[in-house]
C-alpha cells in the first residue's frame, strides 16, 4: 500500500500493512484490513508469523488516518487485525476513525480485556470477531499464553452488551478435537451465548510459527454438538 508519512501524537508505527479493499471480511461492508504488529499469543497454527515477530512495524496510526481521508464515501468500514491489534493503543486512533464516518470491525483473540472494555464503552466498536482459542484445559498448549480468564472476561463482557459480535475457533485437528470444541459449545452456553458459532478448519501455508502440516487426526463432524448453530467456514 503507497501511504504518505506525517508525525504527531499518532506517530508510532506499529501498523505492519494495510488491505486498501475487501467485501469479505466485514459482513455486508466495504471495509479496509489494519494489520496491527505483534501478538501476545504464539499460536502454533497462526500463519500471520511475519506480523506477529514484526518488530519495525513500517506505518503509524497517522499513516492510516490519511489514507482513511481519501477513501470516504467509498468504504463504510474499518477491520483492526492483527497481530492483535489491542496490543496496541487503540483509542485516540478509533475516534479518529469514528470522527470520518466508518464503522469499526475489532478481530481479537480477547485477552486485553481492559482495553476493549473502555473501547467499548467510548461506542468505538461495530462488531467483534473474538477467537475462542481452546477450552480452559488446552488454551496454554494452544496459545503460549495464560491469559484464558481475561480471554473469559471479554467474552462475559460481549454476551452482556448490546454489540454485534461472533465468537470462532480455528481447528488444527491434531491439536484441537471434537470433544474439544464440544467442550467450547458447553462453556459458551453455560455463559449466555446463543449466537451463531464459527469454526474454521486451519488453512496448510508456506509457514506457520509452529510449522504444522496438514492434520493426520480426523475431526468427526458427526459428533459435534448441536446446542449451537455451528458455521463452517
Ligand atoms: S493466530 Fe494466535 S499468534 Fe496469530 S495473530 Fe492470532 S492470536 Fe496471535
Amino acid at each position: 500500500m503507497s501511504i504518505n508519512k506525517e508525525s504527531n501524537s499518532l506517530s508510532a508505527n506499529v501498523i505492519y500493512d494495510c488491505t486498501p479493499f475487501t467485501h469479505l471480511d466485514y459482513p455486508n461492508h466495504l471495509s479496509c484490513i489494519v494489520w496491527f504488529s505483534e501478538c501476545n499469543m504464539r499460536c502454533d497454527y497462526c500463519y500471520n508469523k511475519d506480523i506477529v515477530f514484526a518488530k519495525n512495524a513500517e506505518h503509524s496510526y497517522n499513516d492510516i488516518l490519511t489514507f482513511l481521508k481519501s477513501r470516504k464515501n467509498l468504504l463504510d468500514a474499518v477491520v483492526l487485525s492483527g497481530g492483535e491489534a489491542t496490543s496496541h493503543n487503540l483509542k485516540e486512533f478509533c475516534q479518529s476513525i469514528k470522527e470520518m464516518g466508518f464503522k469499526i470491525k475489532l478481530d481479537t483473540n480477547g485477552t486485553n480485556s481492559i482495553k476493549i472494555k473502555e473501547l467499548l464503552e467510548l461506542n468505538l466498536l461495530d462488531y467483534v470477531a473474538l477467537d475462542f482459542k481452546a477450552p480452559k484445559e488446552k488454551f496454554q498448549q494452544i496459545t503460549y499464553s495464560n491469559k484464558y480468564e481475561d480471554f473469559l472476561s471479554t467474552l462475559d463482557m460481549l454476551i452482556s452488551s448490546s454489540i454485534d459480535f461472533e465468537v470462532r475457533t480455528t481447528i488444527h485437528n491434531d491439536l484441537l478435537h471434537v470433544e474439544d470444541v464440544n467442550e467450547i459449545i458447553k462453556e459458551l452456553m453455560n455463559r449466555g451465548y446463543n449466537k451463531k458459532y464459527y469454526l474454521q478448519e486451519f488453512l496448510s501455508t508456506e509457514s506457520n510459527i509452529g510449522n504444522l502440516q496438514t492434520a493426520t487426526t480426523k475431526f468427526d463432524k458427526s459428533l459435534l454438538s448441536n446446542d449451537l448453530e455451528v458455521i463452517w467456514r
